[in-house]
C-alpha cells in the first residue's frame, strides 16, 4: 500500500489501527493532497514515532519519469516505470502533457497494455500488462515537472478506465474532494469504449465529463475495428446516456477517429446523426496518426471538414481535434510505453 492515494476513510482506518491521534488522518490528507508532499519524514508536524511506524507499512515517495521527451508544440511525453524491477518492455506506461491558451491538460494512463483490443491503437495491438493502483495513477500527476501548471486531465493515455474501475474511481474521490485535491469534476475527463455497467456506475458516482470512443456508428463496421461492441453495442451506451439528465454541467463528448475509406463518407455522418439525436453531446473528430504497427490510413482534410459540416448541420456540435505530439508518438492512438531510447 502506497500512502499517496489514501482516501480520508482509509487513513482514518490506518491510524485507528495502528493507535495514532485521530487527527493524524487529517494532517496526513493535508501534506499529501494540499501541500503535496509525499515523503513521510518531510511531515513535520507527526511525531517522530508516527513516521517511523508510517515508513514501516506504506510506501512513499514519488516514482519519477525514465524518460521526458518534448514535441515542437510543447507538448511532452512522460514514460514512467510501474511497479518493481527488474522492468520489462511492458513495465512502462506514458503522460502527456498539452499546453494550450486557456489550459493544459495531462493525459494519464489507468494500465499497461489494454484488453480491448481496439485495432487501430498502439496500446491495443500489446494486449493486456497489468491494471496501474490509484498511487500509479496519481504520480503521472505528481511527477511531472509541470505539474503546477496543470489544470484539467484526461484519463484517455493507455488503457480502458472502466475496466479499472475501483482503482480509477479512487483516483477521481482524491481528485474532487474536500479533503483531497479539491478540483471541480468539470476538470477531469474519463474515456471508455462504453463498458455499459461501469458506465452506469462511473455516471451515478461521479460527475466528471465523459467521453465514449465510437469511431462508427455501425454495428458490424464497428465491431471490425472495436471488438468490445460485440458484448457492449454502442447503441446500449448512447440509450444509457439518454436515460441521464443533461441537463447539468456534465458534458458528454464521443470521439470519432477518422480512417480513409473505412467511416468518412457521408452515410457514417447521418448515421451518426441518427444514433446521437436527442442527447445532448459534441462529437470530437481526430485525425488519424498512422502507425506501421496499424493497417489504416488517415481521412484527408476536406472529407473530415464535410463531415464536420454535415453533423454541424444536423444540430450536432462537431470539431476538429488538433493533432498535438505527433512527432515525439503522444498523439491519440499512439502511446506504447515504449519510449526508452536504449
Ligand atoms: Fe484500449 Fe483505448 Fe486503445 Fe481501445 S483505444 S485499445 S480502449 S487504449
Amino acid at each position: 500500500m502506497h500512502l499517496l492515494g489514501q482516501t480520508l476513510a482509509q487513513l482514518q482506518e490506518l491510524c485507528l489501527n495502528e493507535g495514532f491521534p485521530k487527527f493524524t488522518a487529517r494532517q496526513l490528507c493535508d501534506w499529501l493532497y494540499k501541500k503535496r508532499v509525499t515523503d513521510i519524514d518531510a511531515m513535520t508536524n507527526l511525531s517522530l514515532k508516527t513516521r517511523a511506524c508510517l515508513k514501516e507499512i506504506v510506501g512513499q515517495g514519488l516514482t519519477q519519469p525514465a524518460d521526458v521527451q518534448t514535441s515542437v508544440d510543447g507538448t511532452r511525453k512522460y514514460l514512467f516505470p510501474v511497479g518493481s524491477e527488474p522492468f520489462d518492455a511492458h513495465s512502462f506506461v506514458e503522460a502527456v502533457y498539452i499546453p494550450a491558451d486557456d489550459r493544459a491538460t495531462l493525459c494519464v494512463s489507468c494500465q499497461r497494455g489494454c484488453r480491448m483490443g481496439c485495432r487501430f491503437c498502439v496500446t491495443g495491438q500489446q494486449g493486456f500488462h497489468g491494471n496501474l493502483d490509484v498511487s500509479q495513477i496519481l504520480n503521472q500527476l505528481y511527477a511531472v515537472d509541470v505539474n503546477s501548471d496543470i489544470s484539467n486531465i484526461v484519463f484517455m493515455g493507455m488503457g480502458e478506465p472502466l475496466d479499472n474501475y475501483d482503482q480509477v474511481k479512487q483516483a477521481l474521490e482524491v481528485l474532487t474532494s474536500e479533503w483531497g485535491l479539491g478540483w471541480s469534476p468539470h476538470r477531469i475527463t474519463v474515456s471508455t469504449v462504453g463498458i455499459t455497467p461501469m458506465l452506469k456506475r462511473l455516471l451515478d458516482e461521479c460527475q466528471c465529463h465523459v467521453a465514449v470512443s465510437l469511431h462508427n456508428p455501425f454495428p458490424d463496421e464497428r465491431k471490425s475495428i472495436m471488438p468490445m461492441q460485440k458484448a457492449y453495442p454502442v447503441a446500449d451506451t448512447v440509450a444509457l446516456l439518454k436515460r441521464y439528465n443533461w441537463y447539468g454541467q456534465r458534458r458528454i463528448s464521443f470521439e470519432y477517429t477518422m480512417f480513409k475509406g473505412l467511416n468518412d463518407d457521408i452515410n457514417h455522418a447521418a448515421e451518426v446523426v441518427r444514433l446521437l439525436q436527442g442527447l445532448r453531446c459534441r462529437v470530437n473528430l481526430i485525425r488519424f496518426h498512422a502507425s506501421p504497427d496499424v493497417p489504416y490510413r488517415p481521412s484527408d482534410e476536406k472529407t473530415m471538414i464535410s463531415f464536420r459540416d454535415y453533423l454541424s448541420n444536423h444540430g450536432i456540435t462537431a470539431t476538429i481535434r488538433a493533432s498535438r505530439g505527433e512527432d515525439i508518438m503522444a498523439a491519440c492512438g499512439l502511446l506504447a510505453g515504449k519510449g526508452l531510447k536504449n
